[in-house]
C-alpha cells in the first residue's frame, strides 16, 4: 500500500473512532495531515467523521491546489495556519468536544493556559493551550488568530466552538486531543471541589525532564 493510500485509511479510520467515543457530532469536526511530499489530505466539508470514504477525501498539491475529491471543510483556514506556522505540524485535528467546549466559556478560565496542571499528561501532550476568541462560523479570522502565534503553540481552543491540536503525525495530533477532551473533563468533574494540583516545582521539572514547550 503507497503512503498516500495508508494515510487514507488511517485517517477514516481515526476519524470513525473518534465519532463512535462522541468525541464529536454530526457533520462537525475535521482532520488534515501532511504527505511527504508537502501535499494534504483534509476532511471534506459536510462529512461526518463516522462515515468518511477514504476516496473522496480532499487532496492538496504542495502548491495548495486541490487536485482531487470532495471540496474541503470550511474551517481550512485553521489548518493551514498551522501549517504555515509550525513546520513539524504533520497533522491536525479540530473538534466540537463537550467538555472542552464547556470550559471555553467559563469565567474563570485562564486564556493563557486553559488547562490546570491536573495530571502530567495534557502538559507533555499539549503543552500551554491557549484560549483564543470567538469567531462565526467560517470567518478566516480563525487563521489568523492562529498565525498570531506564530507557531508558539500546537493547541488552542476557540470560544464557544473547540479545541484544534497539531502534532507531528497523524497519531500524536489524534492522541494530544484526546488528552486535550479528556483534561477538559476532569477540570469539570473537580471543578469547585478544591482539588490538589500538581505544583508550579512539579511543573517545571515535567518541562525540563522532557523538553516541553512552555515559556511562551
Ligand atoms: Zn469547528
Amino acid at each position: 500500500m503507497s503512503e498516500e493510500a495508508r494515510l487514507r485509511e488511517n485517517i477514516c479510520a481515526m476519524a470513525r473512532s473518534i465519532f463512535d467515543r462522541g468525541l464529536t457530532a454530526g457533520a462537525s469536526g475535521n482532520i488534515s495531515a501532511r504527505l511527504s511530499d508537502g501535499g494534504l489530505l483534509v476532511t471534506p466539508t459536510g462529512s461526518s467523521l463516522g462515515r468518511l470514504d477514504p476516496a473522496r477525501l480532499s487532496h492538496f498539491d504542495a502548491g495548495g491546489r486541490l487536485v482531487s475529491g470532495d471540496p474541503p471543510t470550511k474551517e481550512m483556514s485553521l489548518h493551514q495556519a498551522f501549517y504555515e506556522t509550525r513546520n513539524e505540524a504533520g497533522a491536525v485535528v479540530h473538534l466540537h468536544s463537550t467538555h472542552s467546549v464547556a470550559l471555553s466559556v467559563l469565567p474563570d478560565t485562564d486564556p493563557d493556559n486553559v488547562l490546570p496542571p491536573i495530571t502530567p499528561y495534557s502538559i507533555m501532550r499539549l503543552g500551554k493551550v491557549k484560549l483564543l476568541p470567538y469567531f462565526s462560523p467560517g470567518d478566516p479570522g480563525m487563521g489568523d488568530a492562529v498565525r498570531s502565534l506564530a507557531g508558539k503553540r500546537s493547541a488552542v481552543l476557540l470560544a464557544n466552538h473547540g479545541p484544534v491540536v497539531a502534532g507531528k503525525d497523524l497519531e500524536a495530533a489524534v492522541y494530544a486531543m484526546e488528552e486535550m477532551e479528556e483534561t477538559a473533563r476532569l477540570v469539570m468533574l473537580t471543578r469547585g471541589h478544591g482539588p490538589v494540583l500538581l505544583t508550579e516545582g512539579q511543573v517545571r521539572d515535567l518541562v525540563r525532564k522532557f523538553g516541553l514547550e512552555w515559556e511562551n
